[in-house]
C-alpha cells in the first residue's frame, strides 16, 4: 500500500519527505489512516543512532491514534470507522513463554516486531507512525476509548504503558512513596499514574519552571535536584522510584533514596551505560528496568485512563516544525509530549 511519511536516512541527516510501501491488508489485518503521532524521545535516539541500532530508511513513530480504514475478512476486534492505536510493537513469536503471559515486548525468541526501526517475520523493514498510514494484525491494535481525545490519548500508547507497568508490577499504591525522576512526556505520566494510584508521589526536576506545574499534575512534593545536597534529607525513605531520564545523569543520589528492598527502575535509556557504585546497592536495594508494557496490559491502561479521565498533555505541531520539535524535546522544553498532526504532512 502506497504510504507517505517523513524518513530519517542517516545519524546526522533531518527527517525528509518520503514515499514508502506499507503491506496491503492481510485477512487479520487493521489498515489505519493515522490521525495523530505523538513524538517520544525513542524516536530520536533511533534516529540518530544513539543507541547503535539504527536501520535506514527509518519512519520513527509509535504512539498512533487512527481511524480504521479497512480490516480483512477474518478481523473481529475492529470495524471500519473505529478509532484504534498502535503503540511500540506490531507483532512478536506468540508462542513462548513470555508472548504467552501477554508480555510480547519480553518475547523469549526474541522475536518482538517494533513499530518502527525492525524487521517484520517476512523480513521487510517496519514504518511507524510519522506517515499516513499503517498496517498490523489486531492482536496488536488496541481499542482507544471514545471518551478520550484521541490526540491526547495518542502519547499514552509508550508514554502511557512504559510508566502504567512497573508501576503495577511494585504495586505503587496507598502507603507506599513513589519518586519520579524526570518531568518530560514518560515523566508526566508516571506522575499522573502513580497520584491516581493512591501513592504519595515525589517529583524530581532539574527544571525550576516545571515546579508548579508538577504540583498541578498531581505530586505530593516537588524536588528540584539543582540545589546542593538536595538528596540527603530524603535518603533511605522511598519504596519505589521510577527514572524517567533521557540523558546521562548520577542514578547513585537516587539509589540511596530508597529504602531497605526498594526499587530504582529505569525506563529512560540514556545513550551511555549507567554507573552504579556497589555502595549505593548494598542496603538491599534493587536497581532495574523495565520495557514499555504487553498489548493486554496496554487495553487495562487505556480503559483506566478511560474510567480516571487521563491523558497527556499535549503541545500540537506539524510536519514543517518537526526538526523544531525534536531540538526542543532534547533541550527539555516541552509540556509535556508534542503531537503531530497527520494533516500536515503535505503541507
Ligand atoms: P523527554 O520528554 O525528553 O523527557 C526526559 C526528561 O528527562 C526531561 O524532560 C528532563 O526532565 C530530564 N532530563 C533531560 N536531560 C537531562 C539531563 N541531562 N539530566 C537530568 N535530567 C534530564 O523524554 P521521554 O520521551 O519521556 O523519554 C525518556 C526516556 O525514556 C528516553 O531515554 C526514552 O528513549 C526512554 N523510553 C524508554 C521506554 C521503555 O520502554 N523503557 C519507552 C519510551 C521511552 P526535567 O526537566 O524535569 O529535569
Ligand atoms: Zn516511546
Ligand atoms: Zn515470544
Amino acid at each position: 500500500m502506497k504510504s507517505f511519511g517523513y524518513a530519517a536516512h542517516s545519524a546526522t541527516t533531518p527527517l525528509v519527505p518520503f514515499d514508502y510501501e506499507h503491506r496491503e491488508p492481510g485477512p487479520k489485518d487493521v489498515h489505519i489512516a493515522i490521525d495523530f503521532c505523538g513524538i517520544c524521545h525513542s524516536d530520536i535516539h533511533q534516529a540518530r543512532n544513539e543507541w547503535g541500532n539504527a536501520m535506514y530508511p527509518m519512519v520513527p513513530g509509535h504512539e498512533i491514534v487512527g481511524t480504521v480504514k479497512a480490516v480483512g475478512a477474518g478481523v473481529t476486534k475492529f470495524k471500519v470507522g473505529d478509532t484504534a492505536a498502535i503503540g511500540c510493537m506490531v507483532d512478536s513469536c506468540r508462542i513462548c513463554p513470555s508472548c504467552k503471559d501477554g508480555e510480547e515486548q519480553y518475547c523469549d525468541n526474541q522475536a518482538t516486531v517494533f513499530t518502527y526501526n525492525s524487521k517484520d517475520k517476512q523480513g521487510n523493514l517496519t514504518f511507524g507512525g510519522y506517515g499516513d498510514n499503517i498496517v498490523a494484525d489486531e492482536s496488536f491494535v488496541l481499542k482507544v476509548p471514545s471518551n478520550l481525545d484521541p490526540a491526547a490519548a495518542a502519547p499514552l500508547l509508550c508514554a502511557g504503558i512504559t510508566t502504567y507497568s512497573p508501576l503495577k508490577h511494585w504495586a505503587a499504591g496507598p502507603g507506599k512513596k513513589v519518586g519520579v525522576v524526570g518531568l518530560g512526556g514518560l515523566g508526566h505520566m508516571a506522575l499522573k499514574f502513580s497520584h491516581a494510584f493512591g501513592a504519595h508521589t515525589v517529583q524530581f526536576t532539574t527544571s525550576a519552571n516545571k515546579v508548579e506545574d508538577a504540583k498541578k499534575l498531581g505530586a505530593d512534593e516537588v524536588i528540584l535536584t539543582k540545589e546542593a545536597g538536595w538528596a540527603a534529607k530524603h535518603a533511605g525513605t522511598f519504596d519505589l522510584i521510577i527514572d524517567c531520564v533521557s540523558a546521562d545523569h548520577d542514578v547513585n543520589s537516587y539509589l540511596s533514596l530508597l529504602k531497605r528492598n526498594g526499587v530504582l527502575c529505569t525506563v529512560g535509556v540514556p545513550e551511555d551505560p549507567i554507573k552504579i557504585a556497589a555502595f549505593s546497592i548494598l542496603g538491599r536495594r534493587t536497581f532495574t528496568g523495565s520495557m514499555i508494557g504487553g498489548i493486554a496490559e496496554t487495553q487495562e491502561m487505556l480503559d483506566f485512563c478511560s474510567q480516571h479521565n487521563i491523558v497527556s498533555d499535549i503541545e500540537m505541531t506539524t510536519y514543517a516544525k518537526l526538526d523544531e520539535a525534536w531540538d526542543r524535546v532534547v533541550k527539555g522544553d516541552v509540556k509535556y509530549r508534542f503531537v503531530l498532526d497527520a494533516k500536515t504532512l503535505k503541507a
